[in-house]
């Protein structure tokens, strides 16, 4: 992972960077900003003092010092508090971090949960500190991991993706594939664009498109870069200005993200130093975050940068449909999902002869992680609040949410309109798919075991409102669906 130059630690301190390195999914968004180097006091951890008979060793994490803006920083910061707190905080000597966005504490003092202290210094980073002999049992705990080590999922979560191409097209491949693929659980799809100045992939923009009228909420495109020749710079130029002319709507489109394909065609051996230049440019140029697919097996540890890392590895290679093949090769236990090039991958592209939408011979991948943790690594904005609900209630509404929409998708408007009932001619807002399909399983529902309070309903509208584009007032989102849910059982 990224460290300040300055940084110095010792052996236990290593080891602790070692282990975010090995086993956080999103290590890419943090960094090392000190440990046994600068002025922590007298007494510090940092410098090594004696808990239980064993030595400790302190380092601090930040996560303010990239282009992204500094409430996406800050959010960085808290997931990783929060995985320490929550998977390790019994095996902490110290946990100092503050999240002024969240009403949750992580602070740990000698293996205890406690309230805040040196809240006003630990805004811009986390402070970790623990003993050898806790590291021992904190490595034993990770490697015994059953499933996969994701952002605080305990039932070992997963999302499914798609990235297609025109030989996909000329396979068969359609928008009604997508709209297939949709549900039954493709969750992020990427569709090539380009490769170098010349090559062009002409469905793309339909396929996208699709997939986000479909309601997937990531959606992108896939940029590959071929050694200059051209220089890479007009590589990316011409990657956005296909982008503009097939799929305008990605500007605006809050789940889009860039997939830049590093490989070693059997015609040009493309370094990763270029991969990662691309996803720089992509970056810098455009504000949308870049995932390097580079594989292992063609460049091991010789991968630059701290771009999140897009893996593949096959194994048996199934010719069966995406979650089962997923399943066959081990799931979030999976051997692709090893640390390379100093980072976990973010997705791994587990097989290319798996069924998806009813399609044969597609590249599927997974993401080991919830919408919203997915949401974070691309930098796209969910909204998460709620935070005036009892914690029962939160957690009963969102039980019911979740039953009726899995997935929320993350969506903002496209160019597309509706006429509603009354006539009136709006821009299209998904919100009326997500009622409508909400009235429709409610309506399966065989008894009227559902009931909201009036509170209730108001937090469902709001949830609602949340996901959706800014095109209506929350006030109108009310409206609305009380206007629909007074048409079911859900009416109180
Ligand atoms: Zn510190």
């Amino acid at each position: 992972m990224r460290r300040y130059s300055n940084v110095t630690a010792g052996p236990l301190g290593e080891r602790m960077i070692k282990f975010v390195e090995t086993y956080y999914p999103l290590v890419s968004q943090i960094y090392v900003t000190s440990g046994t180097d600068g002025n922590h006091g007298t007494g510090s951890h940092h410098y090594g003092q004696t808990y239980n008979g064993s030595p400790t060793a302190a380092i601090d994490f930040g996560g303010y010092d990239d282009p992204e803006p500094n409430d996406k920083d800050q959010r960085d910061m808290g997931l990783f508090a929060d995985w320490l707190f929550e998977k390790f905080w019994d095996l902490t000597v110290e946990l100092i971090h503050t999240q002024p966005h969240n009403d949750h504490y992580t602070y740990v003092k000698n293996q205890k949960k406690v309230g805040a202290y040196a809240a006003a210094d630990h805004v811009n980073h986390i402070h970790w500190a623990t003993s050898a002999a806790l590291m021992d049992q904190i490595e034993a705990r990770a490697k015994s991991w059953t499933a996969a080590p994701g952002l605080g999922d305990t039932g070992g979560g997963v999302l499914f993706g798609w990235d297609a191409s025109d030989f996909d097209w000329s396979r068969g491949a359609r928008p009604s594939t997508v709209v297939n693929a949709a549900n039954e659980g493709i969750r992020f799809f990427t569709h090539k664009i380009t490769e170098a100045t010349h090559t062009v992939h002409r469905h793309a923009g339909e396929m996208a498109r699709a997939a986000v009228s479909a309601g997937i909420p990531f959606v992108g495109f896939y940029v590959v870069p071929r050694t200059p020749g051209a220089a890479i710079d007009a590589q990316v130029n011409f990657a956005i200005s296909q982008a503009d002319a097939q799929f305008p709507e990605w500007r605006t489109f809050g789940g889009f993200f860039w997939q830049v394909d590093t490989e070693r065609w059997p015609y040009d051996t493309v370094s990763p130093t270029y991969g990662a230049q691309m996803c720089d440019l992509l970056m810098s140029k455009t504000g949308k975050q870049a995932v390097h697919y580079a594989p292992k097996w063609a460049y091991g540890n010789s991968i630059p940068g701290q771009h999140p890392l897009w893996a593949s590895s096959y194994g048996s290679n199934p010719a069966t449909g995406f979650k089962n093949a997923y399943a066959q090769g081990g799931g979030n236990n999976h051997a692709g999902w090893a640390a390379y090039s100093g980072r976990v991958p973010a997705i791994l592209q587990y097989g290319s002869k798996t069924v998806i939408g009813g399609q044969p011979t597609c590249d599927a991948n997974a993401f080991r992680g919830t919408v919203s943790a997915f949401a974070n690594l691309i930098g796209a904005t969910t909204t998460q609040g709620d935070n005036d609900m009892t914690p029962e209630q939160a957690s009963q509404l969102n039980t019911l949410f979740q039953a009726l929409i899995p997935d929320p998708p993350v969506r903002t408007q496209g160019a597309w309109t509706y006429t509603r009932p009354d006539g009136r001619t709006v821009p299209i807002n998904p919100l009326y798919n997500a009622i409508d399909s909400v009235v429709e399983k409610v309506e399966k529902i065989p008894t009227s075991t559902v009931t909201l309070s009036d509170e209730q309903l108001v937090k469902l509208a709001d949830l609602l409102a949340a996901k959706m584009p800014k095109a209506l007032t929350k006030e109108e989102v009310r409206t609305l669906v009380r206007e629909e849910l007074n048409k079911t059982k859900l009416a109180s």
